[in-house]
């Protein structure tokens, strides 16, 4: 009995393993349609001596120092707040218009050259810089409350003295806002403030509800 159990474990593991290593290949190479989309639509509109050089410049890399597009990409596509690109960047934790000008552009250079993207690498990457600055976006933007999608402020504006980390904030369609700050999650600004004790008498506290207007969004202009 045991040993059919243990040959039967052997079996589904060497069965498991296989497709797992070909799913977590697929992973790394995956593009989201969003983004993919929006890739064809670069290339389509890149000019035929563009393409060749950037098929023959020594990596995707080099290509991208040299390219001008970052600057129409930071002005354009990433500034508009119903961009399907930009919210995608924003949904994958990454907050900074520079990182996102960066791989769409480098991403674009990647599929014209025929190499591997690697987005969830390159997406990895950008995070981890910032990691070292305590500064974690959140990639779950669901609004707590009613669940439609957040708009990502941020990080490092606390509204009040005593908000010391780098907060994001969230705000849905409906005017629910949240504070994100990545061990925490997302909470009301009554659940940060209750965190600091008690909160001074008459500060101007924020409620989930209010009003603000003086951050932008993420992947914005400041
Ligand atoms: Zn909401």
């Amino acid at each position: 009995m045991p040993l059919v159990i243990l040959a039967a474990c052997e079996r589904s593991k060497t069965v498991s393993s296989a497709p797992e290593v070909q799913a977590s290949k697929a992973q790394l190479d995956a593009l989201p349609p969003e983004l993919s989309t929006f890739l064809d639509e670069i290339i389509s509109n890149t000019a035929d001596e563009d393409r060749v050089t950037i098929k023959s410049a020594g990596s995707a890399e080099e290509v991208v120092d040299h390219m001008g597009a970052g600057m129409a990409l930071r002005n354009g596509e990433l500034n508009r707040y119903d961009s399907k690109v930009r919210k995608l960047l924003v949904r994958s934790g990454l907050f900074h218009r520079d990182d996102m000008s960066g791989i769409i552009l480098l991403s674009a250079a990647r599929r014209v050259r025929g190499e591997p993207i690697k987005f969830n690498e390159q997406v990895a990457e950008y995070r981890n810089i910032w990691a070292e600055e305590d500064k974690i976006a959140p990639t779950d933007v669901t609004c707590p409350l009613c669940k439609q999608e957040m708009e990502i402020r941020g990080p490092g504006h606390p509204p009040e003295p005593g908000w010391v980390k780098n907060y994001f904030q969230g705000e849905c369609p409906s005017g629910h806002y949240f504070w994100y700050y990545h061990t925490d999650g997302w909470r009301t600004a009554e659940e940060v403030e209750a965190t600091f004790g008690e909160p001074e008498s008459g500060a101007n506290r924020r409620s989930t509800a209010s009003k603000n207007s003086d951050s932008t969004p993420a992947g914005g202009t400041p």
